[in-house]
């Protein structure tokens, strides 16, 4: 996969954030954006959709943070960002992320994983969060039960798009997909991104921005 998408920053307070997103950042510890963080971020607050292909380790996970919560209006108690991961152990981390990130935004972010109470899941929803981080099979039960609406949705991520979009997981995949409102944005990031992952997500995907970190940056 090749890139298309030019327009960098080399620091955050370029990216005309909120300011609360801002100091969010500040307080996590970040000072400089990654080269990840440097190109997709923009895209993502700008409303494309997004493929993005860097290493782990490279910041991946603050680059679909901060641009989900740049498009998150926080006055609305509204599932706006959903972002999955293959693993219950990812869900977490990134769950950690959004917390910490948002902190200043006073974010509400739901885990929805397999292995926990699913009352819990449902009072949850129930009493209203802005991001679900999630595992397919979960997030795809409470949306069936009709406990997560996803009728105020801007961007579903995937996080390892490989995998996700892998046998394992592709038809919990396609229902998901299938039941996101038109205007919802599409982000796709993985350390890799075999042929047949793009070619599937042009099914899905509407002119998206792509972006190829190389291993050496
Ligand atoms: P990730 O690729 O998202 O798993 O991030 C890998 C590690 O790099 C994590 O420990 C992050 O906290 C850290 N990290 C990501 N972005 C930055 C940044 N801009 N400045 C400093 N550390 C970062």
């Amino acid at each position: 996969m090749g890139s298309n998408w030019d327009e960098t920053v080399e620091n955050f307070d370029e990216l005309n954030i909120k300011t609360d997103l801002l100091r969010g950042i500040f307080a996590y510890g970040f000072d400089k954006p990654s080269s990840i963080q440097q190109r997709a971020i923009l895209p993502i607050i700008k409303g494309r959709d997004v493929i993005a292909q860097a290493q782990s380790g490279s910041g991946k996970t603050g680059t679909f943070v901060i641009g989900s919560l740049e498009l998150i209006d926080v006055t609305k108690l509204e599932v706006q960002a959903l972002v999955l991961a293959p693993t219950r152990e990812l869900a977490q981390q990134i769950y950690n992320v959004y917390t910490y990130i948002g902190e200043f935004l006073k974010i509400k972010v739901l885990n929805l994983i397999g292995g926990t109470a699913v009352r819990d899941s449902k009072n949850a929803l129930e009493n209203g969060v802005h991001v679900v981080v999630g595992s397919p099979g979960r997030v795809l039960d409470m949306l069936k039960k009709n406990h997560l609406k996803l009728a105020y949705l801007k961007c579903l991520i995937l996080d390892e798009a490989d995998d996700l979009l892998s046998k394992g997981f592709l038809e919990n995949m396609k229902d998901i997909i299938s039941l996101i409102p038109p205007e919802c944005r599409i982000n796709l990031f993985s350390a890799t991104m075999p042929k047949e992952i793009v070619n599937l997500s042009s099914n899905f995907m509407n002119n998206p921005a792509k972006i190829l970190v190389k291993n050496e940056e």
